[in-house]
């Protein structure tokens, strides 16, 4: 049986290139496909049928064809704009920064469900909470987890004990919190983790939904602490493992 030319499947629109005066590029995130990069024609054209349905940071059902080199969007069909969203500025911007980390931290054509249904859970969020702050570091934290990089907050990363209560280091190279022992030996360039900041961080990991997370108050220089500490790992695997110049000045600009 020959491959079929064309298929469905839903997504949310991460990035938009211009191609030409009617045509762009549009990276989507697929729940079964990941990312996924088309071309869709006559988009830019105000009475295409594609336009209004496939703007950045939309959630789409769409057909699409296989081609050589990119597939080709044939019909759009927008489910869910994110109003709340588009309508204030700090939003957008945290909305961008959600949707580059998943374009950074993902390959073309190999899935993640569990990262689509983050990000469009947490765009959901977004759009209602006044707790953005803590909603970025929680999607942080798990889109870490789902694409394998999941920070180790209550053993030692290195020899596995456990960490008992007090201040202790972060070492972005091992991807965990180190005991005092292997503090001592560590290479790694260490971070200072209090308890506290500890505690919320494993909070915002264990936790599988936002709702907990969204009526906790966190003062805001343990939120800037915490955002710290996190876009120094993100920025340490980015360098080590990503690679992407692109990437690499947003993570060291990024202000959330
Ligand atoms: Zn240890």
């Amino acid at each position: 049986m020959s491959r079929p030319r064309t298929y469905k499947t839903e997504c949310i629109v991460l990035k938009q290139l211009s191609l030409s005066e009617a045509d762009r590029i549009l990276t989507l995130y697929t729940p079964d496909m990941g990312k996924v990069r088309a071309v869709a024609r006559g988009v830019r054209r105000p009475k295409s049928k594609l336009s209004g349905h496939l703007e950045l940071l939309n959630q789409a059902s769409v057909s699409l064809s296989y081609g050589r080199n990119l597939d080709t969007i044939n019909e759009a069909q927008s489910i869910r704009s994110f109003r709340g969203i588009r309508e204030d500025l700090q939003r957008i911007s945290k909305a961008i920064y959600m949707a580059e980390l998943v374009d950074g931290f993902s390959i073309e054509n190999s899935d993640n469900y569990q990262l689509y249904l983050l990000l469009v859970d947490s765009l959901g969020w977004l759009e209602r909470t006044d707790n953005t702050k803590l909603l970025l570091r929680y999607f942080e934290l798990h889109l870490l987890e789902h694409s394998g990089y999941r920070p180790e907050l209550v053993n030692c990363v290195e020899c596995r004990a456990w960490l008992e209560p007090g201040d202790h280091f972060f070492a972005g190279g091992s991807g965990g919190v180190l005991c005092p022992e292997c503090r001592v030996d560590s290479e790694d360039s260490l971070i200072p983790i209090s308890l506290n900041s500890m505690k919320v961080l494993r909070f915002l990991q264990r936790e599988k939904g936002f709702a907990n997370i969204d009526v906790l108050s966190v003062p805001p220089d343990q939120l800037a602490v915490l955002e710290r500490l996190i876009r120094v790992y993100i920025r340490y695997l980015v360098e080590r493992d990503l690679k992407s110049a692109e990437f690499m000045n947003l993570i060291s600009n990024a202000r959330s």
